[in-house]
């Protein structure tokens, strides 16, 4: 069979969750046995995401090669269970550095460098190079931003001649739009799907099924007109409903018979009934979990859900794994003080430091870790937040007064975070940290062995400090202890401090690897913890 390529578009307003429609089709089309993967084009210039504050585009997603790439490469991992790499995601400024610097090379000498054919061509080029080695039978490419927008217009017209080039049961067309409700007038409204679908033929691009975001069931006659003004079937009109978890999303397109539709179009015959048993036994567990527990998401970016997007997802699948509802309440880093730590921390029964970068709001951090150390209370540091779990043992149990990381006070006279040796010789910023997966050796019979169940670990990172090795043996004699290295560097990666129920802190981002079917093994021992605490409270 030749591999097969599906495109899907947005239309009327952005954040309609064309990545989680992304993952739920590419996850359907997993349960039936076919190897899938999903790629996301991202219509701005930056090379990527590394770069952008998470206030304006999100958590940065990590992949095992080491890319930081969106957040929704996150959601088609924990949707389909398979690593993504740095070809899942491209930008359309990777793709103009890649012309601009082909031209400098000479490879068009003689020769004007246009959007048609040549940026085009290397976006036809990026779809392929995923599909070259016949490694999938469908790869779903998901066009980042909203039909209309001028900056889309290359990545549509590729899609464009693309399905004038590929055969016809080669390629597929999804547009996902809004189909709003006024609830004065009672009504669903077809008329900006209308539009939506107009634009899109206009550019060339002729969609074979409309999928509608809706908050209410779509009647025969809605979707009648919606077939009808936007030339597709009748069947070919899919309803999104809102559902109470994304996870559930793909069985609500199941219902709609999506997958029967995509193979029937695709022409593909290999395939098997789709299983997704373990899937809904997830979401099983996590309808019915009959216990909750309350964690505190301490961090700079709260105020954005999709900043810490892969954490708290991470606690959605620990939490079916433990049947507990875990609810996340996330405090601004910058509001908590020494003084009114254990307010802000008031029936918390456990509490995740957040990653992050930058001075804003890590006083906060180290009050609230001091507050944990000292209370028994379960506490999980991810990379800055295991850095200021470091600070304040060196502060408050060592003496070092003026401890820091030297990211924030490089004139400290204790830096016990520090640079990274290679880091000293970069002076560019994007794509220049200790990026993607390394190995881990974890300490015999320490929590993280227990928790990981085994010695040797890979997990990914995003960092440019580390713990600084000087200072290992006087916080090792003190309590905190180094229980996980960098086989190769000796970087310290983990920390923790064995007489507290639970302390751990992880310069790696454990979060990325976590999905619903394989719960990421500190979040659930950390939930675990918190039920235990929350249980001693009561007694
Ligand atoms: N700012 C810290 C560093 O660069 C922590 C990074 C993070 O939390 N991802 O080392």
């Amino acid at each position: 069979m030749s591999t097969k390529y599906i495109f899907i578009t947005g239309g009327v307003v952005s954040s309609l969750g064309k990545g989680i429609v992304a993952a739920s089709l590419a996850k359907l089309l997993k349960a039936m046995g076919l190897s899938v993967t999903v790629q996301k084009f991202d219509p701005y210039i930056n090379i990527d995401p590394g770069t952008l504050n998470p206030y304006e585009h999100g958590e940065c997603f990590v992949t095992d090669d080491g890319a930081e790439t969106d957040l929704d490469l996150g959601h088609y991992e924990r949707f389909l269970g398979v690593h993504t790499s740095k070809a899942n995601n491209v930008t359309a400024g990777r793709i103009y550095y890649t012309v601009i610097t082909k031209e400098r090379e000479g490879a068009y000498l003689g020769k004007t460098v246009q959007i048609i054919p040549h940026i085009t061509d290397e976006i036809k080029r990026s779809i392929f190079l995923l599909g070259q080695d016949g490694k999938y039978d469908v790869i779903i490419t998901e066009i980042g931003g909203t039909v209309g927008d001028m900056e889309s217009h290359p990545f549509l017209e590729a899609v464009r001649q693309l399905q004038w080039e590929l055969p016809d049961e080669d390629a597929l067309s999804i547009h996902l739009t809004l189909v709003p409700y006024l609830s004065a007038a009672k009504e669903i409204k077809t008329k900006p799907t209308q539009h939506s679908v107009q634009m899109l033929q206009q550019i060339g691009v002729k969609p074979d099924v409309i999928i509608c975001r809706t908050e209410h069931s779509l009647n025969e006659d809605v979707r009648r007109k919606v077939a009808l003004f936007c030339n597709v079937k009748l069947g070919h009109v899919i309803q999104s409903l809102d559902a109470w978890s994304i996870y559930e999303v793909p069985l609500n397109l199941q219902k709609e018979h999506l997958d029967e539709l995509v193979v029937r179009k695709l022409k593909i015959d290999n395939y098997q009934r789709p299983d997704l048993e373990k899937w809904c036994k997830v979401l099983s567990d996590l309808k019915n979990a009959d216990k909750v527990v309350n964690i505190a998401l301490v961090g700079k970016y709260v105020a954005l859900q999709d900043a810490y997007k892969s954490i708290l997802e991470s606690f959605v699948h620990a939490g079916a794994a433990m049947h507990c509802k875990v609810k996340v309440h996330s405090i601004l880093s910058e509001l908590i003080t020494y003084e009114n730590a254990s307010e802000k921390l008031q029936g918390i029964d456990g509490v995740l430091v957040a990653p992050g970068f930058g001075e804003r709001g890590l006083e906060g951090k180290v009050h609230a870790i001091h507050y944990c150390r000292e209370n028994g209370v379960p506490f999980f540091g991810i990379c800055l937040g295991m850095q200021m779990a470091v600070v304040e043992f060196a502060r408050n149990v060592l003496g070092m007064a003026d401890a820091a990381s030297t990211e924030v006070n490089p004139h400290t006279t204790h830096p016990v975070i520090d640079m990274m040796e290679d880091q000293k010789k970069t002076t560019t910023k994007g794509g220049t940290m200790r990026l993607g997966a390394y190995q881990c050796c974890l300490e015999k019979d320490s929590l993280a062995e227990k928790i990981y169940g085994c010695e040797l670990i890979s997990e990914r990172h995003r960092h440019r400090y580390e713990f600084n090795s000087l200072y290992q043996e006087a916080f090792q004699k003190a309590g905190m202890v180094c229980t996980g290295h960098n086989p190769d560097t000796g970087l310290v990666e983990v920390v923790e401090i064995p007489s507290h129920p639970f302390f751990i802190g992880v310069q790696f981002h454990p979060e990325y690897k976590s999905t619903p079917e394989n719960p990421q093994p500190l979040f659930c021992s950390f939930v675990s913890a918190a039920m235990k605490y929350a249980a001693r409270e009561k007694k």
